[in-house]
């Protein structure tokens, strides 16, 4: 049977220590609800593929000049320019320059063709207890293309996990659920003022799914983002720890605000609305892992997370 259903997606990342058991292949799917302040993944928040300049590779060949078929390029001084207005993503630009300057996030690829191309990774999978993690973006913004390219690696035996914020509605989630082996849920902001402030939505949904998670007994992972000055201090940490109690959730894990995104914003045209935050240090991190479990949460530590069963709720 020729199965049709398609997706875009913007990376495969192999070898992948951080997203479930073992060693994994990460597939980043494009899409995503939230447009969280610290996305990390930005290129992956709009459905539609787009164009990632990187102008310290242009050879100013001006290829894109020419072959632009909207007039959008023009020579500037040190290098095109590119009028966004003008601009038809069409990507020609991309396929003409040698370079590499100019790349295109984002392509289509079908449910069969996906899973054809990661099960090249199956001896890594047995080998090292791992399998497949979808990421994105937010994976169940594409949620038959999820379930078919899942349905088809179940069918092969292969593990996989589902890295989800949770605004999805119940039906995608419980679906998925049905198919993954492990759901690593990534609670952004509890709060319903800072959630919409800080990833422009309603953090109601997101909790409620995670609840009715909870009950359903799957293999669930809770994981939340540490952003300085947004969601560290002692007040904000308490009422964290209290709603996840509620929820009947005692473990997480923390994921602590890295910049590593960050030069991912100019080639893409915007603007990073955390310059300069620093990282995390170790100190930084102690100080709110033992505020958490004074309040009654444990905390997995990162790089010691091979233990992916039932984390999430005991
Ligand atoms: S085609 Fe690529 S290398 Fe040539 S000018 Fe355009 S961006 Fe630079
Ligand atoms: S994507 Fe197409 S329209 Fe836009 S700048 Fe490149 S060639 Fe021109």
């Amino acid at each position: 049977m020729v199965i049709k259903i398609e997706g875009t997606i913007f990376n495969i990342q192999r070898f992948s220590l951080h997203d479930g058991p073992g060693i994994r292949t990460t597939v980043f799917l494009k899409g995503c609800p939230l447009n969280c302040i610290w996305c990390q993944n930005p290129e992956g928040i709009s459905p539609e593929p787009l164009l990632i300049r990187q102008q310290q590779k242009c050879i100013g060949c001006y290829s894109c000049v020419k072959q632009c078929p909207q007039g959008a390029v023009k020579k500037g001084p040190s290098g095109p320019l590119v009028n966004q207005e003008l601009c038809g993503n069409c990507f020609l630009c991309s396929e003409f320059c040698p370079a590499g300057a100019v790349e295109k996030a984002g392509q289509t690829k079908n449910a069969l063709e996906l899973v054809t191309e990661l099960l090249k990774d199956r001896l890594v999978f047995e080998e090292s207890g791992g399998g497949v993690t979808f990421s994105g973006g937010e994976p169940l913004m594409q949620p038959e293309f999820l379930l078919e390219v899942l349905k088809l690696l179940k069918q092969e035996g292969v593990h996989t996990a589902i890295e989800t914020c949770g605004y999805t509605s119940w039906h995608n989630l419980v679906n998925a659920a049905a198919l993954t082996d492990l759901i690593l849920y990534d609670l952004k902001l509890i709060d319903e003022d800072q959630s919409k402030k800080y990833t422009g939505v309603s953090s109601k949904l997101i909790l409620s799914n995670l609840k009715k998670l909870v009950s359903l007994n799957v293999n669930l992972h809770v994981r939340m983002p540490l952003i300085k000055g947004i969601n560290d201090d002692i007040n904000s940490l308490e009422k964290a720890a209290a709603s996840l109690q509620e929820m009947g959730i005692e473990k997480i894990e923390l994921i602590p605000y890295h910049n590593f995104g960050e030069a991912k914003y100019e080639k893409i045209g915007r603007d990073y609305g955390l310059k300069g935050l620093s990282r995390y240090s170790d100190a930084d991190l102690q100080k709110v892992r033992i505020i958490l479990s004074k309040a009654g949460i444990m905390i997995n530590r990162e790089g010691e997370l091979n233990d992916y069963s039932r984390t999430g709720s005991h």
